[in-house]
Order: C-alpha cells, then sequence, then structure tokens
C-alpha cells in the first residue's frame, strides 16, 4: 500500500508527530480530508484556480457554542496581498487563518474568495489553492523525493528538483547518499530542523498556490539558517496571497498590511510605519514590550 493514500493520522510511520501542547495548526491539519463533520454541498463546485481576494463578513464562530470567539469579524485581503496577524496568545490569530480551509466551520456570516463562498467550494478544490506552512513540519519515512511531492502526486522530476532548488533545498540533497531518492525518517538520514523547514517550503513551490498560510516559528533556528529560511518564504509568498501569524519583526516590518488582533476583534490595522507613528496605538505599545534580550520574537508576547 502507498503511504500516500493512507489518511495521515493512521499513518504509524509518522517521522515526527505534533507536540501535544502546541494550539495551532498543528493539530487540525493533521485531520485534513478526514474530519467527518464538514463535508462538500451537494451543490458545491469546483473552485478551480483562484485569484485570492479574501473577505470575511461578519463571520461567528465558537470552538464551543457558550463562547465565541469571533461575533461578527469583517475583513478583507487583497490577491496578492501580505497580512501579518499579530496580537496576544490566544486573540484568535491561529483561528482566523483555520477558517479558510475549513477546518472549522463558522455559524453566521460568510467567508469569500474571488467572491465566492468557501461553501460552495469543494473542499478539496479549496484547500487545492491553500499551502500552509507551519511550525511543525510534518514529514513521513520515505524518500526526500516522496515527501516534497507529497500534495501534488503528479509532479515530474523536473518540477520537484525546481522547487528543491527555489527552497535552497539542492544543496542539502546534492549531499545526500542517494540524492532524492534519500530515504529519512527513522532508519534513514535525520534532517535538521532548518532543513525540514526547507522541504515544507519546497512541497508549497510544488503545489503553488494563489493562497498561503504561514504560521511563523516562535523557536529560533540559527541566525543564519533564519535568514536563509526568511529569504524562501519572502520568495514563496510572492504574488500570493498571504496570512502570516507573525513573531518575527521582519516579517512583520515587510508586511502590506499588519493586523492586531484582541480577543477575537481586529483592533488596529495599517503598515508599520503607521501603526509606529500612532500615540498609544496597540501596536505601539506592543512593541513598546520588546524585551531588548529578544529583539527577533520580540511579539510573541503575553499578555
Ligand atoms: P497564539 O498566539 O497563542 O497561537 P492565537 O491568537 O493564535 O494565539 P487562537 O489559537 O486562535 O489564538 O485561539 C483563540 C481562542 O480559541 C483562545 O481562547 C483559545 O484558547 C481557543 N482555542 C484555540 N484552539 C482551540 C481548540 N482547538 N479547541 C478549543 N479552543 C481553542
Amino acid at each position: 500500500v502507498n503511504v500516500f493514500f493512507r489518511p495521515i493520522d493512521k499513518i504509524n510511520s509518522i517521522i515526527e508527530t505534533y507536540p501535544k501542547g502546541i494550539a495551532g495548526f498543528a493539530r487540525y491539519t493533521q485531520f485534513l480530508d478526514t474530519q467527518p463533520d464538514i463535508m462538500d454541498r451537494d451543490s458545491a463546485r469546483e473552485a478551480g484556480r483562484l485569484k485570492g481576494d479574501i473577505a470575511y463578513r461578519g463571520v461567528r464562530f465558537g470552538y464551543s457554542a457558550e463562547r465565541p470567539v469571533f461575533d461578527g469579524l469583517d475583513l478583507a485581503i487583497q490577491a496578492g496581498e501580505t497580512i501579518a496577524f499579530v496580537g496576544p496568545s490566544g486573540a484568535g490569530k491561529t483561528t482566523i487563518c483555520s477558517l479558510l480551509p475549513r477546518f472549522y466551520e463558522i455559524t453566521a456570516g460568510a467567508i469569500t474568495v474571488d467572491g465566492i463562498d468557501i461553501r460552495d467550494m469543494t473542499l478539496k478544490s479549496l484547500r487545492s489553492n491553500i499551502g500552509i506552512v507551519q511550525q511543525d513540519v510534518f514529514l513521513f519515512a520515505g524518500t526526500i523525493r516522496e515527501n516534497i511531492a507529497y500534495g501534488r502526486l503528479d509532479a515530474t522530476e523536473a518540477e520537484i528538483l525546481d522547487a528543491a532548488k527555489r527552497a535552497r533545498l539542492d544543496d542539502v540533497i546534492a549531499n545526500l547518499p542517494d540524492g532524492l531518492d534519500t530515504m529519512i525518517g527513522e532508519r534513514g538520514v535525520k534532517l535538521s530542523g532548518g532543513q525540514k523547514q526547507r522541504l515544507a517550503i519546497a512541497r508549497i513551490f510544488l503545489k503553488n498556490p494563489p493562497i498561503l498560510i504561514l504560521d511563523e516559528a516562535t523557536s529560533a533556528l540559527d541566525t543564519e539558517t533564519e535568514r536563509a529560511i526568511q529569504q524562501s518564504l519572502a520568495e514563496l509568498s510572492a504574488g500570493r496571497t498571504t496570512l502570516v501569524i507573525a513573531h518575527r519583526l521582519a516579517t512583520i516590518a515587510n508586511a502590506d498590511r499588519i493586523l492586531v488582533v484582541d480577543d477575537g476583534r481586529i483592533v488596529e490595522s495599517g503598515n508599520h510605519a503607521d501603526l509606529i507613528a500612532r500615540k498609544n496605538g496597540r501596536y505601539k505599545n506592543l512593541q513598546a514590550a520588546q524585551t531588548a534580550s529578544d529583539p527577533v520574537h520580540y511579539l510573541n508576547l503575553k499578555r
């Protein structure tokens, strides 16, 4: 049986399982395509390749009925725009992003892409338009080639190599005993944190979706690796509508728009220069809380 075709949660050879405590995509994306209660409407259509204009209109959602996370959330993102979500832990940044691929169903309002309600698209075609880069890279025991091609099994060798190159994984591959056919995982080569990140980026280059969701790492890699990954991510994001759950100063400062989220509401919106100029603004205050000892991760704040 080809390991690719088994639901992710049934692969017992997963070489990396998600750390339990992580509140974020990790938990939900594990069940991508397997969550039983979210299904296609009978009238759902194939989305085709979307442009990536996104709108949330009066969105209501809660993980439990008693505690809504959003009650009337409005948001409009233009195709190609890069949005950085910042704000305290638990504010709702991850949840906003997880509603777009329909990992959860909203209870009022609508989310549209290119003006079409995402519930009127097939889940598969909606999700084929969205690439997600998570903090914890999901790899399975298999070859590098299989791990890159995951999500686009029809890819040619040339396409896989091109994606690897764009993700700056080509040098790594060149130094491996069997190149693309090198086994990774328990009984194969162990990849470093930075190499795993690069592999995740190569996957998305190969998938080439118009929409990108980036759950930025809170834990640091070494500075040089960090910079290389940042660079690859910037290239990945170019020309795609990008939603970043942002922790890095460079990401935030370079975003087209920063949205400050607090308690399920967007309390400030603007670019870095706009927001920093606001007297007593939330963003300005968040920045003031920066600790000198952690200049890179300065927006990973507690309330
Ligand atoms: P962080 O920066 O810590 O990741 P965040 O801004 O991304 O925080 P969310 O993870 O979106 O915030 O959480 C919003 C609210 O929803 C919080 O109150 C959180 O406790 C709750 N929440 C998040 N995920 C779940 C879940 N899977 N089940 C139940 N409640 C959840």
